[in-house]
């Protein structure tokens, strides 16, 4: 197999008439990673993947893979592959003959065309399913023989578009473990559009997260999770619960900020410019009976708890006049608090962060 392609993409803008599409982003793909480019519809990414690709034109900016500008070179001069959610597979050929398309009109040989596919056939484990129509095959193995047809001809990038979007939720989940084995065992570079965080968390070495042509943040998925640095990210990225900032002020043991009329502590060694609100993961909130004080204490009664199986919702209505979600882990034993209940809000400081604002995406899972 040949190795990884390094993509990068300098000040990449794309215009359809008057509307920007793609908003002079720059990102650096390292050869050999899962690279994801993740957002709500309509932020640009296939837009972007489709211009490394060369079905799009940019309209400025340059886009280098290995080193060489593909601005002049045609979709099939380019070494990349792309796999589309329509799997847009011939159903009149067999298994074999789809996958083996490409290297025929390649005229590659008899011999070397029976090796290469019988053994990407059994990568994707399809070997079995070889000379059966694609009509006679499931979504899941449809879509995989859409992947061996892209990986047969050994591009040094694979371009997909959400290419689990036309399966269900089981499904997609067994082969997102699936599709990230076999990246590891190609090697070659894979850049993923999808606007399920999920799956971009689960299978990425980087992602970059998009929001109206723009790149809000780069990073593997423990740092875009953990340390968001837009309120878009952190929203994006799973629930959150939001706080405006009222005040900042920094002295020698750190920054702390105003919400409502309390000051919590962060533990954030660079606090973003313009930061106007602070983050916490339901997750990371802490709740405590009765009222307490000390430390980002802040004080509540329980609005509702809501039961999700493995774990438990509470909302808890704060003193400072602003309601938190926090979750806790199911443990088998009964929810120790119920609604009205006095209770306490710790947020650790290393789970708050202050962020810019740059907005929520379009639905409604904060708490502020
Ligand atoms: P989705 O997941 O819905 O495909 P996306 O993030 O991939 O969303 P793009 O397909 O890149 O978004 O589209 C970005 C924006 O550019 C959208 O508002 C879209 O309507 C617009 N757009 C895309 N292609 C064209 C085109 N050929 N002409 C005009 N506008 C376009």
């Amino acid at each position: 197999m040949t190795s990884g392609g390094h993509v990068q993409i300098e000040q990449l803008v794309k215009h359809f008439g008057d509307f920007i599409a793609v908003d002079d982003i720059s990102i650096t793909m390292p050869a050999g990673q899962f690279f994801s480019l993740l957002g709500p519809s309509g932020c640009g990414k296939t837009t972007t993947l489709r211009m490394i690709a060369g079905f799009e034109t940019p309209t400025t900016g340059r886009i280098l893979i290995d080193g060489t500008d593909v601005a002049g070179l045609t979709p099939n001069r380019r070494n990349v592959n792309t796999v589309f959610q329509s799997y847009a597979l011939f159903p009149h050929l067999s298994v074999f003959d789809n996958v083996a398309f490409g290297l025929r009109r390649k005229h590659v040989s008899r011999a070397e065309i029976r090796q290469r596919v019988g053994r990407i056939l059994e990568m994707v484990e399809l070997d079995a399913f070889a000379s059966r129509r694609p009509a006679r095959m499931s979504g899941g193995q449809q879509q995989r023989v859409a992947l061996a047809r892209a990986l047969v001809c050994e591009p040094a990038v694979l371009l997909l578009d959400e290419p689990l979007g036309a399966l269900d939720a089981k499904l997609r989940k067994n082969l997102q473990l699936e599709l990230k084995t076999l990246q590891q065992n190609v090697g070659i570079t894979f850049v993923y559009v999808t606007h399920d965080q999920e799956e971009a968390l689960t299978m990425s070495d980087q992602i970059a997260v998009m929001n109206g042509g723009k790149v809000e943040q780069i990073g593997p998925p423990e740092e875009v999770y953990e340390r968001p640095n837009t309120t878009f990210v952190a929203d994006f990225l799973g629930t959150s619960n939001l706080i405006d900032i009222g005040g900042q002020r920094t002295d020698p043991s750190g920054t702390w900020v105003t919400l409502g009329d309390q000051e919590v502590f962060l533990d954030q060694p660079e606090i973003p410019e313009g930061a106007s609100r602070v983050v916490i993961r339901p997750e990371r909130v802490q709740v405590e009976a009765g009222v307490s004080t000390g430390l980002n204490h802040l004080v509540g009664q329980v609005a509702h708890t809501v039961y999700l199986g493995n774990s438990v919702k509470l909302v808890v209505q704060l003193h400072i006049g602003v309601s938190v979600h926090a979750l806790l882990q199911n443990t088998g034993s009964e929810i120790p608090f119920r609604a009205g209940d006095h209770v306490t809000v710790v947020m650790p400081p290393s789970a708050l962060r202050a962020l810019r604002d740059t907005g929520v995406a379009d639905h409604d899972d904060s708490a502020a």
